[in-house]
């Protein structure tokens, strides 16, 4: 590698970012390899451009600061002009601001002009910009303003993309779809800086834009709780965002005695008080961005606060349709369903036409007691395959507990378990409701059924 001198012998080509683009071009070589002309050759170009100005940045040096200009150190123009313009390529006389089919035509030093803009709009954004004293206005080709994801985060998907994804014959088409694997790969597809390299392109006449994820953060909701006054509970919220940095936690309408880690996410302690709350957390991200999850949160008393009992009436079908409201001939002793025990039992659906079963009963939960449903069920079906066509829905109120299907098809009975705790102190409709299409028959069997509170 040698070194030659600027304007007059005065300044020797020998400054940050020059160099920094020379020996960029020895990583490039042994990576991608991009072939030294076409769009390939102004990719490796300007792939120096873009390590050469990253290692000017992080070098700090005071008498040469970082700056998205090319060669403004060695005057080799004569009139301290620059090499190149990162923020408006055309700036310098010969290189494209944008992609053009033909850009590849140009000398290699000029078709770099696209990516380097590209970079530079993936880092800092369009428009004007003073940095480290420089003034930048950098425009798109489409007049779409773009937000930048800042250098650091532009490097490293311009390196990834480099060493990963692009190979000797990579066009600016190609670039796109390398950089965009590369931020998928680093910061995932629903990230901003996923978008903001589809952006950055679409800036150059390359690609589409990319919206921008909604919301930063996403918490996931943990369900409806039910705990019990004295016993100490431990629920761990689960959230995650698209912006770097640590999460907060807050948490509004706790149960009494319970409190959230800010930094952990970790909902700890031991409630005091029997009671339903609407519990709402939210996650703060590092931008300020906010997401929630709202669940309701029972805690019931041990003891004296709730007998013990089974509530629901005829809960094995035993005594015929006594207590359950039913479709026609759904609660049967037919001999073509075993029941689970005892002769009874209720058969939804096994009729292979568009059909609807099904069987319900109203039952009041006792306040501030824990509840558990159960029942055994049986499916059999004439449908193959993976599709649910035939389904069974099982509903406490408003509340969806399950849907099986004709996938869940297996012999024999299956016992099932719900915690109803949430709906202690209301009257609710417990439904199962069988709706079959019409051909090829599903029998959905449910028996010995129990809502037990204690
Ligand atoms: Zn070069």
């Amino acid at each position: 590698m040698t070194y030659g001198d600027g304007s007059g012998n005065n300044d020797p080509l020998t400054s940050l970012d020059v160099a920094g683009h020379e020996m960029s071009h020895g990583v490039t070589s042994n990576t991608a390899g991009l072939e030294y002309s076409g769009e390939s050759g102004g990719l490796n170009e300007a792939t120096s451009d873009i390590f050469g100005t990253g290692v000017e940045f992080y070098a700090n040096n005071s008498t040469d600061v970082g700056d998205y200009l090319i060669g403004e150190k060695i005057d080799i123009n004569g009139n301290g002009t620059p090499l190149r313009y990162m923020d408006k390529p055309s700036k310098d006389g010969g290189s494209a601001d944008s992609w053009y089919s033909g850009v590849g035509n140009l000398d290699v030093h000029y078709s770099s002009g696209p990516a380097n803009h590209m970079f530079y709009l993936l880092s800092e954004g369009s428009g004007t910009k003073v940095i480290n004293g420089v003034t930048y206005n950098s425009p798109t080709s489409d007049g779409v303003a773009v937000t930048g994801i800042g250098r650091d985060a532009a490097l490293k998907i311009w390196y990834k993309a480099l060493t990963s994804y692009m190979t000797s014959s990579t066009n600016y088409a190609g670039a796109r779809t390398a950089a965009l694997n590369a931020a998928a790969a680093l910061y995932g597809t629903n990230s901003t800086q996923y978008a903001g390299v589809g952006n950055a392109f679409a800036g150059i006449n390359v690609g589409g834009h990319i919206n921008p994820p909604s919301s930063g953060v996403t918490v996931t909701n943990p369900g409806s709780q039910s705990s019990t006054v004295g016993t100490a509970v431990s629920l761990q919220i689960q959230a995650s965002s698209t912006n770097s940095g640590a999460l907060t936690y807050s948490a509004s309408g706790l149960p009494a005695g319970l409190s959230i880690n800010s930094s952990t996410g970790l909902i700890s302690g031991t409630p005091t008080t029997a009671g339903t709350s609407s519990t709402t957390v939210t996650v703060k991200d590092s931008t300020g961005a906010t997401g929630t999850a709202t669940f309701s949160w029972t805690v019931s008393t041990t003891g004296g606060g709730c007998t013990s009992a089974q509530l629901l009436s005829n809960p094995g079908f035993e005594s015929g349709s006594t207590g359950w409201t039913t479709t026609s001939g759904v609660i049967t002793t037919d001999s073509g369903e075993a029941a689970h025990s005892g002769s009874y039992k209720a058969w939804l659906d096994g009729y292979g036409s568009s059909h609807t079963d099904s069987a319900s009963q109203s039952v009041t939960i006792p306040a501030g007691c824990k509840a558990t449903l159960t029942f055994y069920l049986h499916i059999d079906t004439a449908e193959t395959g993976s599709t649910a066509y035939d389904k069974l829905t099982v509903t406490a109120g408003s509340k969806t507990l399950a849907t099986y299907s004709n996938v869940n098809a297996a012999s024999g009975y299956t016992q099932k378990t719900f915690d109803l705790s949430s709906l202690a102190g209301s009257t609710v409709t417990l439904k199962f409701n069988g709706v079959e299409d019409s051909s090829l028959q599903t029998s959905f069997v449910v028996d010995d059924t129990a809502l037990t509170t204690g």
